[in-house]
């Protein structure tokens, strides 16, 4: 988990101590805001000061342009005063030409030249004088170009002036009259340097504004008007736009007169009004220009100092809602990042379940096809045991068989001993009946007894021994069986001078077999013995042979009855030691030995649960050691 891994854990450990993290954060960030605010305080102050400034310039602009207009209007008014027509008319009148006839005529070019100049004199199509009066020096009119009705409309002002005092520029008036505005200029005209009439012009005071005022697109914001030096307002488009009046004006006179600008706050129907005025003379004449600008034009609806508290609480919400939202946003990515982090667990998890699921399902064919495989072999080796079994069985057979053959021989020899015993004990009873009485019958008839009794015993032994029987375990006493063995070979072992040393142990050695199965045992390491005995009796004339049989518990009874066949026969050569209980292994010529019986004396000490194991010097002989388990507490062994 990365890329975020610049991601949610590392974030985990950034903010592994938020509250140190968010308070250092916090404090840059106040620091941060406050030096902005004191900046932008600043520079609030510094705009305002520039824009004011401009403002001023701007004003002042205004204010020389509309002192341009009035110079340029002097010079009007100069010239026509100085002009050929009016000139004329009083030089004749001086020289006392009927008014009748001669100045009339004069006092008519006037009128139309003041006509023509009313006419000509515009600015951008627009007429910059309304009107043209010219008065004798008691100011009764000699010619106007207003309608008559207005002949006599001179402002009051203005008349209470008249005789006028000669000036040595035009005079400048401007008076309200009814509710309109009026600005006028008056000049003198003379003959040989006395007064003679007055010249009086009105300026269309529209064109002045729209052309020298209001030149340029004004916001709403701000407003110009031209005031008079002793404090009436002309206001440009009327009253009503006008937020300054008379009053207000003549409250603020003497700031005005002082500081570039006044800061007036008044109280309209609109609402409250708060503008910086500011006044500028207009050079050679009796108007000011006044301009006023709207509080908010310059920094909005607050101050500095309001905007400054404003960026403040401003700031401090910012600050708050930042340190919340790092809260939050903290909190969101550690979750976010447990939540990533299992996600992929789970997704690993899942994987894994699928994984081991499928291994699972693999291993669970591979088990079922194992099972099954092992099943069959099982099967086969429960069939191959079987078989094994059978042809045990058989082979065990077919050994008894053999013995049964070799013995043969010594049986027949066994039985010829007491036949020949009975046969002339016999022919002593003929001759004993012939000679009758005779003492020794009784004795002679016990010897036949025991003598058929014992060949009995032998013909027995022998059809039980051949007899192939079911194998069934029973109570057998080891010494027993020793002795049922003997029988069978001592005959044998006594024609070939070897003599028997039997320590059969006294105690109950007792174990669970079957006696037919060690009797086979015991008599082939006996019949093995007796051929090595013989074996070495051929080559050493002076050699006597003996056989040991030894019963008895093992030291310790650990291991049970031990079976102890020791012979000082030929002995087993080293290489063939290992090889001895392989089946069909033999050292005997051929016809004399099968190989077959250790091989199956081994398996049957095996399936009595014991064991068998052989020692061998070829100087000393040989040493057979069975080891069986005891059978405790057994009532049938006796
Ligand atoms: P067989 O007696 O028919 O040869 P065995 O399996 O009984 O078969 O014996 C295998 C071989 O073991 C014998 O041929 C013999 O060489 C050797 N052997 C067995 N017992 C003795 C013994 N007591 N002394 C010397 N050799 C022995």
């Amino acid at each position: 988990m990365l890329g975020i891994r610049f991601s949610a854990l590392t974030w985990t450990k950034v903010f592994h101590r938020p509250s140190l993290t968010l308070t250092g954060a916090c404090a840059v960030l106040v620091v941060y805001i406050g030096l902005l605010m004191m900046s932008n305080y600043k520079h609030q102050v510094a705009l305002r000061e520039s824009t004011l400034k401009r403002f001023r310039l701007d004003v002042e602009k205004r204010a020389a342009s509309v002192g341009y207009f009035f110079s340029e209007r002097k010079y009007d008014l100069l010239a026509i005063a100085d002009s050929r027509e009016i000139l004329s008319y009083f030089k004749n009148k001086a020289q006392g030409m009927s008014e009748q006839y001669g100045l009339k005529v004069n006092l008519f070019v006037i009128a139309q030249m003041l006509e023509k100049t009313l006419a000509d004199k515009q600015i951008e199509g627009e007429s910059i004088y309304e009107r043209f009066l010219l008065t004798d020096q008691n100011g009764r009119a000699l010619a106007d170009t207003a309608s008559r009705n207005e002949t006599n409309l001179i402002p009051p002002s203005f008349r209470e002036k008249f005789p006028m005092n000669q000036t040595s520029t035009p005079t400048i008036f401007a008076d309200e009259r009814e509710g309109k505005f009026e600005i006028l200029m008056s000049w003198h005209c003379k003959y040989r340097n006395e007064l003679t009439g007055i010249l009086m012009v009105w300026l269309n005071y529209n064109t002045l504004s729209k052309h020298f005022i209001h030149f340029s697109e004004q916001s709403a914001m701000k407003g110009f008007s031209l005031a008079t030096t002793d404090g009436r307002l002309i206001c440009t488009h009327g009253r009503k736009k006008c937020p300054i009046n008379n009053k207000l004006l003549s409250e603020h006179n003497a700031s005005l007169s002082k500081d570039e600008f006044s800061f007036i706050s008044f109280t309209t129907p609109e609402g409250e009004r708060n503008v910086f005025l500011t006044r500028i003379s207009i050079r050679n004449t009796p108007l000011n220009l006044l301009a006023w600008i709207e509080k908010e034009e310059l920094f909005g609806d607050l101050s500095p100092w309001q905007l400054l508290i404003g960026t403040g609480a401003l700031a401090l919400v910012i600050l708050v809602g930042t340190g919340f939202l790092i809260r939050f946003n903290t909190n969101h990515l550690i979750l976010k990042a447990r939540f990533e982090d299992s996600e992929q667990q789970q997704k690993l998890l899942d994987r894994q379940v699928q994984e081991r699921s499928y291994e699972l399902l693999l291993t669970n064919e591979e088990l079922k096809k194992e099972i099954e495989q092992r099943t069959k072999a099982e099967a086969e080796l429960v069939k191959a045991y079987n078989e094994l079994k059978g042809t045990q069985a058989q082979l065990v057979q077919t050994a008894k068989l053999a013995s049964i053959g070799e013995l043969a021989a010594g049986v027949a020899h066994e039985l010829n001993q007491p036949l020949m015993a009975i046969r002339t004990l016999v022919q002593v009873l003929i001759r004993s009946f012939q000679k009758l009485p005779s003492g020794g019958l009784e004795e002679h008839l016990k010897t036949i007894e025991r003598n058929t009794g014992r060949m009995m015993n032998i013909i027995n032994h022998l059809r039980i021994f051949s007899r192939q029987s079911s194998v069934s375990y029973t109570d057998v006493n080891v010494n027993d069986v020793i002795n049922d063995a003997l029988l069978m070979v001592n005959e044998q072992l006594r024609l070939r001078n070897i003599e028997i040393y039997k320590t059969l142990g006294q105690d109950r050695l007792c174990c669970l077999g079957n006696p037919n199965q060690l009797e086979q045992v015991f008599l082939n390491l006996i019949t093995n013995a007796r051929d090595a005995i013989t074996s070495k009796a051929e080559t050493d004339t002076n050699y006597h042979g003996m056989l040991e049989i030894i019963t008895r518990f093992s030291a310790d009874r650990k291991y049970g009855i031990e079976i102890i066949f020791k012979d000082n026969g030929s002995g087993i050569s080293p290489e063939n030691i290992n090889r001895l209980f392989d089946p069909f292994f033999t050292t005997k010529e051929v016809g004399k030995g099968t190989g077959l019986g250790l091989s199956i004396s081994y398996g049957i000490i095996q399936d009595h649960g014991g064991s068998i194991a052989v020692t061998s010097t070829s100087s000393e002989g040989t040493t057979f050691t069975i080891c069986l388990p005891e059978k405790k507490d057994s009532l049938k062994c006796n």
